[in-house]
């Protein structure tokens, strides 16, 4: 299994979802009311004429084909490296040729039957002829190679970045192109996501311009890398607005960001697919951080991939981290980790980064949420606020596993509630094994708390830091007092 590209959702309006619908009806119905391929007249005429202001906006928003692929044709498709023949700009241009001499010279014949009652038929089926074309070699490369892979020989594509090339060209483009922006560069993980999801499999990450923009005459702006960066820092933005995002970004807890060699001094298993990675700081061997912070760990150099980790350990003289990582299942990263790194290697961090979980010592009563492996942050948050003297009298956990056994470091965070009696523990398991166990999920446990006072620092899976947050939005709790981010 392929697992570099990410099969996900694509499909954001309902336009995407139903376009598809013409390309079927145009080219299957066609055969038998050749007139519904004059539908394809104003489609042409209005994806030249926004591709003139917007690139290949159309491709990624209205496109019967496009919708075809991404909604109807992915769950089937090998989801495959996109062939190099097929992103060759010569293969795209020979192509495009070809294309456009045979419909030329279908339109001179066409031509000879103007003012007889065939005429429309006639016109109407050069058009349902090249959706039927679409279907079969469109569809076939879709569902065998990658969904998109048809999209980088598309005539209508080469056709839209020639319209858009002219509107560059007569600087229409600055004010009406939204183009994948990014809100600082200094808090990207560089972990590569925006380009294994991407349909057109382009790397926004690695070729963002000065202006902290995306400029690639292939990108169709379908925004799927906006909705799966786990950093959430990307949008669609014209280029005024990326200025004021860039310059309104508040980087505090990325500005510390640099370069570390490292050794892996220890690997210790804590269970069936989780480890922990102790790591000692080789250049510079000193390095400042705080608990709730995470690194990037490289990974690959081709494409250049990291991945995040939160520290769960620290170490007051700076000379070490350690991290615990959980392999995914078909996870492309921690295949990588738990396959090849060794005791000893060397490897390069990217570090301190994180803000977020980073807690707010003047507090007086601080609330961790976490589950799953969310729980990796506030091993040396809890660490630092039992040890240390602050104004904070209060500390509660809560936990959130599926079952006892999935609770990581338990003898600790136990271990910690009997020495300290400003630290309360609470574990919920939404399938115990035992009845004193509670059932439930963490949202269960804060349904039934007063939650005044308390700062709150979320850390989890994506669903479970969604639905907290939703609940303390119903519960009143102001917005500034809730601190998140999902692992
Ligand atoms: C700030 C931060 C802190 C983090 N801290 C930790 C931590 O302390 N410990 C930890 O273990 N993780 C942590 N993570 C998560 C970590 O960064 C990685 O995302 C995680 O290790 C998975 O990486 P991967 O490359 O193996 O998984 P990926 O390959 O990115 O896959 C993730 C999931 O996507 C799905 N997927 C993958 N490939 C495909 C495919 N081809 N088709 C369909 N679905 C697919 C699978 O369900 C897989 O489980 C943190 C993340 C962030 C952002
Ligand atoms: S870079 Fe982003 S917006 Fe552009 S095609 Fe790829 S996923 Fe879509
Ligand atoms: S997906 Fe990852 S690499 Fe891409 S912009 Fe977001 S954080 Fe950076």
């Amino acid at each position: 299994m392929e697992l570099f590209y990410i099969k996900t959702n694509r499909v954001f309006s309902w336009t995407r979802k139903h376009a598809w619908i013409i390309t079927v009806i145009v080219a299957i119905g066609g055969l038998w009311y050749p007139k519904l391929g004059l539908v394809v007249i104003p489609i042409m005429l209005s994806l030249t004429v926004l591709s003139f202001f917007k690139g290949r906006y159309w491709c990624g928003n209205f496109c019967p084909h496009g919708s075809l692929f991404d909604a109807v044709i992915m769950p089937w498709s090998r989801n495959k490296k996109i062939h190099p023949v097929l992103r060759s700009r010569i293969t795209g241009v020979l192509f495009f040729s070809w294309f456009a001499v045979k419909l030329f010279n279908k339109f001179i014949k066409v031509a000879g039957a103007f003012g007889t009652a065939s005429f429309w038929d006639k016109l109407g089926f050069i058009f349902v002829s090249s959706y039927l074309m679409v279907l079969v070699v469109g569809g076939t490369l879709s569902l065998f190679n990658s969904p998109r892979s048809w999209c980088h020989i598309c005539p209508m594509g080469l056709l839209q970045i020639f319209s858009y090339r002219l509107g560059k060209r007569l600087g229409v483009t600055q004010k009406s192109d939204g183009k994948i922006t990014i809100a600082s560069k200094k808090m990207c993980h560089l972990c590569g996501k925006c380009a294994r999801v991407c349909p057109m499999q382009l790397e926004p990450y690695l070729e963002l311009n000065e202006e902290n923009q995306f400029d690639h005459e292939k990108c169709i702006r379908c925004a799927t890398c906006i909705e799966n960066c786990p950093a959430g820092i990307l949008t669609l933005d014209k280029l005024s607005g990326a200025k004021e995002l860039c310059e309104n970004t508040d980087t505090k807890g990325y500005d510390s960001r640099q370069k570390i060699k490292a050794k892996i001094g220890e690997i210790k298993k804590l269970g069936l697919n989780l480890n922990e990675y102790i790591l000692e700081f080789v250049q510079p061997q000193v390095v400042r951080y705080q608990p709730g912070q995470f690194v990037l760990i490289k990974i690959q150099d081709d494409p250049v991939m990291y991945r995040a980790y939160s520290i769960a350990s620290y170490d007051r003289e700076g000379k070490n981290l350690s991290i615990i990582i959980k392999k995914a299942q078909n996870g492309y990263g921690t295949n990588i980790i738990f396959n090849q790194f060794k005791v000893g290697d060397s490897i390069d961090l990217e570090g301190p980064l994180g803000e977020a979980l980073v807690v707010d010592k003047s507090a007086e009563r601080v609330l961790l949420i976490a589950n799953g492996i969310g729980i990796t942050p506030f091993i040396p948050i809890v660490e630092e606020l039992n040890r240390t003297k602050s104004n904070i009298h209060e500390i509660k956990l809560i936990y959130g596993a599926r079952t006892e056994d999935d609770f990581i470091y338990d003898p600790y965070f136990e271990s910690c509630s009997r020495k300290n009696v400003r630290f309360e523990y609470i574990k919920v398991a939404s399938r115990p094994k035992e009845d004193n166990m509670r059932r439930g999920y963490v949202t269960d446990v804060l349904k039934d708390m007063q939650l005044e006072g308390y700062k709150i620092y979320i850390c989890g899976s994506k669903a479970m830091v969604q639905d907290t947050v939703k609940l303390l939005e119903e519960q009143s709790v102001k917005q500034e007092d809730v601190f998140f981010e999902t692992a």
